[in-house]
């Protein structure tokens, strides 16, 4: 469903990818990991669009998404894919509530029925009491939860998250994975996660090891059937490859 083959991305002197193939499936959970620096997070934004390599091919569905001009890599990444940063990102001019339905005006849906939207998804991440504040109101776990109804608000095929519990305590990224994959595993969204924590990787289903820009492992982790995560299990295992 999304395709990498032979990606290759400098910045400058840097590599950061160099020869960078993987695949993954509709619905899917994919865990990227690897040391710092090792090319995740730009592997992350090739895959969304954000960046284009250099050389090597970006696919959906059969479609080249790297070739595409600025414009229209915009309208298929807001059309398609959700994305969640380490640290949140919200606008902070906007209430939780006009973030999250930001999307959905840019995909053209009216202003009555994104807001309406977007409440109805703060109530499923278990944050409507955050909905009328600013983000600067807000504590780090209740922004990344606000972050994540901003991501599936769209109701997109794929959601990146680049470390997503990257500036929470364990219990708040707890709480925000377990709301992450749940959503995604009801509604067969195809999860792609960068994080260098074997807690969150545990939650894929599969892992893809990133060193220096190639892909050095992959290994099949978590659970791939179950609906949910082991609730409060802890770190399966913690091996790296
Ligand atoms: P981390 O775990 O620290 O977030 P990462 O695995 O996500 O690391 P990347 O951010 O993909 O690593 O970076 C890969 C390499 O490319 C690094 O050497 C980094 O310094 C370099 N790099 C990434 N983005 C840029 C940029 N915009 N300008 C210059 N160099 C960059
Ligand atoms: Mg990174």
């Amino acid at each position: 469903m999304l395709e990498a083959r032979a990606l290759r991305k400098a910045f400058g002197r840097t590599t950061a990818l160099d020869g960078v193939s993987a695949e993954i499936g509709e619905g899917e959970i994919i865990a990227i990991t690897g040391p710092s620096g090792s090319g995740k997070s730009t592997l992350l934004h090739c895959l969304a669009g954000i960046i284009r390599p250099e050389a090597g091919e970006v696919r959906l569905d059969g479609r080249r998404v790297d070739t595409l001009d600025e414009d229209d890599r915009t309208r298929l990444r807001r059309e398609n894919f959700g994305i969640v940063f380490q640290f949140g990102q919200l606008v902070p001019e906007l209430s939780a509530v006009e973030n999250v339905a930001l999307p959905l005006l840019f995909n053209r849906h009216g202003r009555r029925e994104s807001l309406r939207t977007a409440r109805s998804w703060l109530e499923r991440l278990d944050t409507a009491d955050c909905a009328d504040h600013l983000p600067g109101e807000l504590s780090g776990g209740q922004l990344q939860r606000v972050a994540v109804a901003r991501a599936l608000a769209v109701g997109p095929r794929v959601v990146f998250a680049d470390e997503p519990t990257g500036a929470l305590d364990s219990l708040a990224g707890e709480q925000v994975m377990d709301t992450l994959v749940g959503t995604a595993r009801e509604s067969r969204t195809t999860l792609v996660i960068v994080t260098h924590d074997n807690r969150v990787a545990a939650y894929a289903d599969r892992e893809i090891v990133l060193r220096d820009g190639t892909v050095a492992g992959a290994s099949t982790v978590g659970t791939s059937t179950a609906g949910a995560p082991a609730a409060g299990a802890p770190a399966a295992g913690g091996e790296a490859t």
